[in-house]
């Protein structure tokens, strides 16, 4: 189990009175497996994959990480997990402007250490796979709405994670190049590489292996009996 999450609540305070966000979620997660959880906006998607990402903490409940408690760690052990055991993917591309793709993609690599050589050459590996090995030097302004996630996936799995946490990754896309960011996730996963995917596009969800529904807060049925035969 790669991931699992017991009885997880979130509340949050605003001013003085509670918003409870996540009631009671539990989540398990194989080595290996890709999963959807699919929700209305204000579910509380983005809220519980911020703490499957270790970004934030829950209010209560358990979660372990490949095996790591979570809830006691400190934040210098969040952000080295962070680091090497998760590949994040987000709506909005999240990358820099003025820097390459290569630079950004060369970004975690930056944070842990590498030498500057050998980030060049993991990112503009990383970039080949992705299928952008012609567009290293280019400025996010240069490429594509497709082509930046793809930028964003090449950063994500440049540390080679255990882990991709995708939330809603084809949300500002065109059908055609989110097709594309589907193969990639395709392959990531062929390669062994967990997804957990947010999204509220149930022809995106129908990539996963599992989809799960949120809603308020809560799964709508217990994951252990809600795997969904997908063909196509
Ligand atoms: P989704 O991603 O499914 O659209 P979110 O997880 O972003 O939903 O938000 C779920 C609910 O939690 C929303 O009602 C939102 O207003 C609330 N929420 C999210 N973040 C905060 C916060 N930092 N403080 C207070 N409420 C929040
Ligand atoms: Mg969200």
């Amino acid at each position: 189990m790669i991931l699992e999450l017991q009885h997880i609540d979130k509340t949050y305070l605003q001013g003085k009175m509670e918003v409870p966000v996540l009631k009671d979620i539990s989540l398990s997660v194989d080595t290996g497996e890709y999963v959807a959880i699919m929700g209305p906006s204000g579910s509380g998607k983005t809220t519980l994959m911020n703490i499957i990402g270790c970004l934030d903490l829950p209010t209560a409940g358990t979660y372990s990480l490949a095996g790591e408690n979570i809830i006691g760690s400190s934040e210098s052990k969040l952000s080295e997990i962070r680091l090497n055991s998760i590949g994040f993917v987000f709506q909005s591309f999240h990358l820099l402007p003025r820097q390459s793709a290569a630079e950004n993609v060369a970004l975690p690599l930056l944070y842990a250490g590498v030498p500057r050589k050998q980030r060049r050459e993991r990112a503009i590996r990383a970039l080949e796979r992705v299928g952008l090995g012609d567009r290293v030097d280019f400025k996010p302004n240069q490429l594509s709405g497709g082509q930046c996630q793809r930028v964003a996936i090449a950063r994500a799995i440049v540390n080679n994670p255990k882990i991709l946490l995708a939330d809603e990754p084809t949300g500002a896309l065109d059908s055609q190049s989110g097709s594309q960011i589907m193969e990639l996730f395709q392959m990531l996963n062929e390669e062994g590489v967990t997804i957990v995917m947010i999204t509220h596009d149930s022809d995106v969800a129908s990539h996963a292996k599992r989809i799960l529904h949120i809603r308020d807060g809560r799964f709508a049925e217990q994951h252990e009996t809600a795997e969904t035969e997908v063909t196509s």
